[in-house]
């Protein structure tokens, strides 16, 4: 059994980019917040926040993207591949060329995972993501295909070669298809206000904070997790790591699942099974679609236990109220964390309580809050 609030998955980013506007506030290779970012050796296009990662970005890709960061960020922008485009471009610059090649000719059967490490630094767990290459349109393969020798082409014109390597190409096309399925948006809980809060004697509402896109990743293992519109787990990220925690008791045996941006509470049945088939091409029977449960704004409130429903009221109103100082904000969230657990288990272990309740809601995003302030709050990210 996994109770709420454990932690079921932490992994490093297998690759990672930032967003442009952050390139002054955030480290190039971790996307940590640095006050004083360390330069390139030779460019001034991007910033780190230790030699060490300086010295690393340069060995695995920066050494091949040095000089046309800038250029690459506003090309990718140009041609609407967006993030996808830079961060498959990446993966592969930060690859050994022998794995690409090896992953590029062989095709392996699922059964040969079986015996294998699933290794989130190894290139062959990222070339395997699904693709859905067989479920696109020609028009569609065709496009893609034209980027993949465009963005290689970047490379390999800066370096004197006449001709697009075939070997990068081909693995960036097959990125491009798997991306927008598999990629990972990077977020920070943001603060609107650029001054004042650095301050420790000022306080800033809770309300206030909204999360803030600052990049985007490749995380071959949380990608493995299934989709359901009542997930059971949420992902925090602490920079280029993602760390996976339950938000719904997980019993023995049973799948743990994300959610991909469709959640049945928010959005309509109809739109979660358009757009979960447009975008990742599959039909979602998760119980929240089986049985069709209302947004929501239609989901009953919990009758059968006022005392319980009570003190979430009680804690979410204490919780809105909330000011939060830096760094002394994190006791007060941890607290606030703890109750919202302590109100999932009391449902959970209710047989009496059967989902969807709203209070359940309430507690589970205000858990999910908590976590992501937690996670990553930071009185310098601003927007
Ligand atoms: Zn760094
Ligand atoms: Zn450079
Ligand atoms: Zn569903």
């Amino acid at each position: 059994m996994l109770c709420v609030g454990e932690t079921v998955i932490v992994e490093k980013a297998h690759a990672s980019i930032l967003l442009e506007e952050f390139k002054e506030s955030h480290c190039h290779h971790c996307l940590h917040w640095t006050p004083g970012p360390v330069p390139c050796h030779k460019c001034s296009q991007v910033g780190f926040c230790s030699t060490q990662c300086r010295d690393e970005a340069w060995d695995s890709y920066h050494q091949y993207e040095c000089g046309l960061t800038d250029f690459l960020c506003r090309t990718t922008r140009d041609v609407n591949t967006g993030q996808h485009g830079l961060l498959a471009l990446r993966t592969v610059l930060k690859a050994d060329r022998r794995l690409i090649i090896i992953a590029n000719e062989q095709e392996k059967s699922p059964e040969s995972y079986a015996s294998q490490v699933f290794d989130s630094a190894n290139y062959d767990t990222v070339h395997r993501l699904v693709d859905n290459s067989s479920q696109r349109s020609t028009t569609d393969i065709f496009r893609r295909a034209v980027m993949a020798v465009y963005l290689t082409s970047l490379i390999q014109i800066r370096d004197g070669k006449d001709r697009p390597d075939e070997v990068l190409a081909t693995a960036v096309l097959r990125l491009l298809q798997s991306y927008p399925c598999n990629a990972h948006e990077i977020s920070h809980m943001a603060i609107p206000v650029p001054s004042g809060f650095c301050s420790q004697s000022k306080s800033l509402q809770l309300q206030q904070i909204q999360s803030c896109e600052i990049g985007s990743a490749a995380f071959p293992v949380v990608s493995l997790m299934n989709h359901s519109c009542n997930p059971n787990v949420v992902h925090l990220c602490y920079g280029d790591v993602m760390v996976v925690k339950v938000i719904h008791r997980i019993a023995r045996g049973e799948e743990i699942l994300d959610n991909y941006g469709y959640h049945y509470a928010t959005h309509e049945k109809r739109e979660r099974q358009l757009k979960l088939c447009q975008q990742y091409y599959f039909r979602c029977r998760c119980q929240s679609c089986v049985e069709d449960w209302p947004l929501y704004r239609d989901t009953p409130k919990l009758t059968s236990r006022p005392d319980i429903a009570d003190r979430i009221t009680k804690d979410i109103n204490n919780f809105k109220k909330l000011s939060c100082c830096y760094p002394e904000g994190s006791s007060q969230l941890e607290e606030a964390a703890r109750l919202f657990i302590g109100h999932l288990d009391a449902m959970e272990s209710d047989p009496s309580i059967n989902l969807p309740v709203q209070e359940y809601n309430k507690a589970q995003e205000g858990l999910k809050l908590c976590l992501a302030l937690l996670a990553t709050l930071s009185p310098h990210l601003v927007f």
